[in-house]
Formats: structure tokens, C-alpha cells, sequence
């Protein structure tokens, strides 16, 4: 890391502790409470440009590489807030900006690093498809020139609080095309106005504050300019940008391990039971050394994700993935060792453990599940016969 890196990774951590330092627990636990939109945090970051920093400074972001995008959301983590409900402002994008004409760049780009346009709603996942991404039936068919989009996707978080939505759908049946992976395409749909014309979105309310939902589309027509890149094409570009998607929630984790491993250690120095700290016990000190360590080796990775990522290096995403199982289980293992050290306390509300604890659970999840990034390593690194 050059000094350079270094210094504007500090200014990073500082502007974003003190706006943690504002956001603090009384108001995460209150939006959680209600399922509410954290509306003044994301305005916030919005307003000191962190939600740009991934953006072309052409195009009115700061041009950062990803590792400053990571330092960002480690930082939101580690300091108690949560960026589930903005992360994919900064890399959503990315799609646009790899794959769209100079024309989109120029049409949208500068709208959302100013924050005056939301595009944080990456519509995928399927209902019945679920993992199997080449299974969705979500059909945009041209006429004329627009295309009429008619299916469903689940999962679409911050599909309210967005004003695009980069679309996964077919335009060529699958039993049409030669590979599986061919005739899908990206648009960017213009949410406002496909809201009045057939698209339904529902909230889904979960055990956590995602603003996540389901959508229904009855037959929307889009304009045909909204296609990204080449039609049929659209796989290969959302695979490209997942990469990004992968390191930076990875980021989000490490920041989760990095606060429950304080929380716990604050707490076994200071709580006092048979008249001496519970942290004196290596009963209590060793679950915690333990996670301390695979937080600290799962960073390993995650850094080396991002020197891939920035060198363009082909391994890129098969440490993308790794960073992003490797992080979500260890802030999985602080989280649970945050919980046992904190005894009673972890479940009470206040502590802010038991709320924390139920989001890092999410990325062993999302956005994608541990077990396909191991049938990732297994094929495609390891030369194990495909399992599915
Ligand atoms: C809160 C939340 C927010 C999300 N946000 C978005 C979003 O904004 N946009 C979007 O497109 N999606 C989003 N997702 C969807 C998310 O990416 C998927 O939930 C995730 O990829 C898992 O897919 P699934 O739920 O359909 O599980 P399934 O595919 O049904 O899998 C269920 C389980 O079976 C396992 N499994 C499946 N196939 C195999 C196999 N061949 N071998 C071994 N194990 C297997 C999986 O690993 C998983 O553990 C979100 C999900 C959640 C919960």
C-alpha cells in the first residue's frame, strides 16, 4: 500500500466514524424497530461523496480504486452503522459504466454520483430459479421500439428507494439458444416510470432492516435505449460486476468481525464476575483470540480480492468469492463469541449485539450462498467434475 493509499484511508475511517459517531445505536435500533428507511444516514454519505467514490471523475465521482470503496463500507461497519441500505449506490453502476453506450455514461452517470439519481435496485433473483440465474423467465421481448418486460423477481432490495434498476430478463427463450448462458440481457429500467405502467413492487419483510422486495411486471414497456451493451449478452456483464458486489460486501463483514470483536473484548474487561474480569478467563479470552485471528486472515484475502480486482488480474473471482465466505463466517464467529461473551446482555436490545448479529448473518447468504462458491472452487480451480 503506498503512503498516499495509506493517508486516504485514514481520512476515510476519521469522516466515516464521526458520522457513525452521529448515527449511533439509538438510531439504528429505532429504524430497525419500524423497518424504516435509513433515509439521513444515506443522505449523508451522499452528501460527502462516499457513495461516489467508485464513479470516473469525468463523470462527477472520485475516482477511487475498490479498495477505497471497501475502506469505506468496512469503516460504516466496524463503527456501528450499517451499509446494506446503500452499498449498491456505489457499485450498481458499475454495469453502466463497464458495459453502457457514452451516450447512458453521459445520461446518468453524473445524476448518480451527485446523488440526485438512485440506482440501487439490481433486479436477479427469481422465485423459482433461485441460485440457477440462467433458469429466470423474466421475458423483455422487443416491439418496435420498446421492449415489454413480463415475470417476477424476489429479493430486489431497495426497489422503493431507487429511481433505476439494473434488469436481468430473457430475450431469447432458453430453448432457443445454443448455450444456456446467451440470451439474456441487462437494461437499465427507468423505475418511475415503469411504476406507472405495470410494475408492482411489495415490500417482504424480513428479520432484519433490508428494504428488500418482490416485483411483478405486467407487461412494462421500456424504451428500446434502455438495453445495456449487446442484447443477449447481458450474463457475461452481470457477472462482471458481481465481483465488485463480492469485495465490497465482503468489506461490510470484516467491518461486522471488527466490531464484535471490540464489543466483546471491551466487555470481558470490564464486566466483573467471582471478583475478577470475565476476559481473565481463557475460557472467555480464547474464542475471542480465535476470531481475532480468522477476522484478521479473512482480511488477508479480501485485500488480495481487491489487488486483483484493480490489476484486472483473471483470478479475481475466485478471490472475490473467497473473501466473501471467508469474511461473512468469521463475523459469524465474532459475532456468535461477541454474543457468549456479553452472556444475557447480548439478547437485550440496547446492546446493539443481537441487531448486529442478525445482519451479519445475511452474507453467508447473499449475495450468493456458501455452498456455489465452493462448487466455484471445486470446478473451476480445484478441476472437480461440475456437481450440478
Ligand atoms: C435480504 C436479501 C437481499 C437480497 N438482495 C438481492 C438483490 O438486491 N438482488 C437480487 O437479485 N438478489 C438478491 N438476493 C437474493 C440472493 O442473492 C439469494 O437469496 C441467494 O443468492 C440464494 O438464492 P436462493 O435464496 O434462491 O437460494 P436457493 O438457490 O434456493 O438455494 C437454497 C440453498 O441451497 C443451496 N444450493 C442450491 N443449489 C445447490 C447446489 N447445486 N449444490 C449445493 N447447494 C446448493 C444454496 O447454497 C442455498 O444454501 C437477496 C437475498 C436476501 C435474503
Amino acid at each position: 500500500m503506498s503512503v498516499e493509499h495509506e493517508e486516504t484511508v485514514t481520512q476515510i475511517r476519521d469522516t466515516v466514524r464521526k458520522v457513525c459517531e452521529e448515527f449511533s445505536g439509538e438510531y439504528w435500533r429505532a429504524k430497525d424497530r419500524e423497518r424504516q428507511y435509513p433515509t439521513e444516514f444515506v443522505d449523508k454519505l451522499t452528501e460527502l461523496g462516499l457513495l461516489a467514490a467508485l464513479i470516473p471523475e469525468e463523470y462527477g465521482g472520485s475516482g477511487m480504486p475498490i479498495s477505497i470503496g471497501s475502506a469505506i463500507l468496512t469503516a460504516i461497519h466496524e463503527f456501528g452503522g450499517n451499509a446494506g441500505a446503500c452499498h449498491a449506490q456505489m457499485y450498481t453502476m458499475g454495469t453502466v459504466l463497464r458495459h453502457g453506450s457514452e451516450e447512458q455514461k453521459q445520461q446518468y452517470l453524473p445524476g448518480i454520483a451527485a446523488g440526485e439519481l438512485r440506482l440501487q435496485a439490481f433486479g436477479v433473483t427469481e422465485p423459482t430459479a433461485g441460485t440457477d440465474t440462467l433458469s429466470i423467465s423474466t421475458m423483455a421481448v422487443r416491439k418496435g421500439d420498446q421492449y415489454i418486460v413480463n415475470g417476477q423477481k424476489v429479493w430486489t432490495s431497495r426497489a422503493l428507494q431507487s429511481d433505476l434498476m439494473v434488469l436481468l430478463a430473457r430475450t431469447t427463450p432458453k430453448d432457443e439458444v445454443k448455450k444456456r448462458s446467451d440470451g439474456l440481457s441487462v437494461f437499465l429500467v427507468d423505475m418511475r416510470e415503469a411504476k406507472k405502467n405495470g410494475m408492482t413492487i411489495n415490500p417482504i419483510r424480513t428479520m432484519i432492516n433490508h428494504s428488500t422486495t418482490e416485483i411483478f411486471f405486467d407487461n412494462v414497456p421500456i424504451p428500446a435505449s434502455s438495453l445495456i451493451g449487446e442484447e443477449g449478452k447481458g450474463f457475461r456483464y452481470i457477472l462482471s460486476g458481481m465481483n465488485a458486489e463480492r469485495i465490497l460486501i465482503a468489506s461490510e463483514s470484516l467491518g461486522d468481525g471488527r466490531y464484535f470483536l471490540k464489543k466483546a473484548s471491551d466487555y470481558a474487561r470490564e464486566r466483573v464476575v467471582f471478583g475478577r474480569p470475565i476476559g481473565q478467563n481463557q475460557g472467555i479470552q480464547f474464542p475471542i483470540a480465535r476470531a481475532f485471528a480468522n477476522v484478521e486472515a479473512a482480511e488477508a484475502i479480501l485485500e488480495k480480492a481487491c489487488r486483483y480486482y484493480e490489476s484486472d488480474d483473471p483470478r479475481t473471482g475466485t478471490y472475490a468469492n473467497m473473501a466473501k465466505m471467508l469474511t461473512s463466517e468469521a463475523a459469524w464467529e465474532a459475532g456468535d463469541v461477541c454474543m457468549q461473551t456479553h452472556g444475557g446482555f447480548a439478547v437485550a436490545e440496547e446492546y446493539d449485539i443481537e441487531r448486529k448479529w442478525r445482519e451479519a448473518r445475511l452474507y453467508r447468504i447473499a449475495p450468493i450462498s456458501t455452498n456455489l462458491i465452493l462448487s466455484y472452487f471445486a470446478e473451476h480451480v480445484l478441476e472437480l467434475p461440475r456437481s450440478y
